[in-house]
C-alpha cells in the first residue's frame, strides 16, 4: 500500500481557465455523475475522512478542486455531473472548464471515472469516454458502492461494463470498488501509481 496519499492536502479551487496553476508534475483527475461515490472514493484513497468533503462545500461544488499529493503530484476533483438545476448558461461554463483541462492539461496523466455500480455508463460517463479517447487520455473506471450488490451480480455487472466499452473499441480499465468494505483501494492505487510516476 502506498501511503504518500495520505499526505494529501488541499491546494485550491479553479473556476475559470486562466486560474489553472502551472502545469508542473503529474496529475490525476477524478469526476462522475453526483453522488456516485467521488468524494467517498478519494477519500479511500488518501486515508483520510473528510479531504474531498471540500470540494461540497458552498461555493467550491463548481469549480474543479486541487489537492496535492506531494510537491510533483496532483489529484484534481471535477465537479460532480448530473443534477441539471443550474442555469444553461453556467453549465455550459462548467462544460466549458472541464472541457478546456480534459483536451488542454499537459500534465493531465489519467482520469478516475467514478461510476455507481448500480448505475454505470450514463450518457455523460459515454461523453467522457469519448473525450478520453479523443485525447488518447489514459482512463480507468471504479465502479463504486460494489458492496450494494452480491459479489456475483458485482462481477456480473464488472463484466457486463467491460464488454460495452469494447463493443465500443473504449480503451479504458474497469474495476470494483467498495469505500464501505475498503474493497479495491489497492488495485486503485496500483493505477494511480504509474499516472503519478511512483
Ligand atoms: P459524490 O457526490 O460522488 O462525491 O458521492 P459521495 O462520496 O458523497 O457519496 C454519495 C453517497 O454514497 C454517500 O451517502 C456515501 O456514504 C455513499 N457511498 C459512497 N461510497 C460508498 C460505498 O462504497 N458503499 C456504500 N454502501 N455507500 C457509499
Amino acid at each position: 500500500m502506498n501511503t504518500a496519499y495520505k499526505q494529501t492536502c488541499f491546494v485550491t479551487s479553479v473556476f475559470e481557465v486562466r486560474k489553472l496553476p502551472p502545469e508542473a508534475g503529474a496529475e490525476a483527475a477524478f469526476a462522475g455523475r453526483s453522488n456516485a461515490g467521488k468524494s467517498s472514493a478519494i477519500n479511500a484513497l488518501c486515508e483520510q475522512k473528510r479531504l474531498a468533503q471540500i470540494s461540497k462545500t458552498p461555493g467550491r461544488t463548481r469549480a474543479l478542486n486541487f489537492f496535492a499529493v506531494d510537491a510533483e503530484r496532483t489529484l484534481v476533483d471535477l465537479p460532480g455531473y448530473g443534477y441539471a438545476q443550474a442555469p444553461a448558461a453556467l453549465r455550459g461554463q462548467w462544460k466549458a472548464l472541464i472541457e478546456h483541462y480534459l483536451s488542454k492539461r499537459r500534465n493531465l496523466r489519467g482520469l478516475m471515472l467514478v461510476m455507481d455500480i448500480r448505475h454505470p455508463l450514463t450518457d455523460y460517463d459515454w461523453q467522457l469516454l469519448d473525450w478520453c479517447q479523443a485525447q488518447a487520455l489514459p482512463l480507468h473506471i471504479l465502479l463504486t458502492k460494489a458492496d450494494k450488490l452480491s459479489r456475483g451480480a458485482a462481477a456480473s455487472t464488472l463484466q457486463k461494463v467491460e464488454l460495452s466499452l469494447r463493443a465500443r473499441k473504449r480503451d479504458a480499465s474497469v474495476q470494483t470498488f467498495s469505500t464501505l468494505k475498503r474493497q479495491g483501494v489497492e488495485q486503485a492505487h496500483e493505477v494511480l501509481d504509474a499516472w503519478l510516476g511512483f
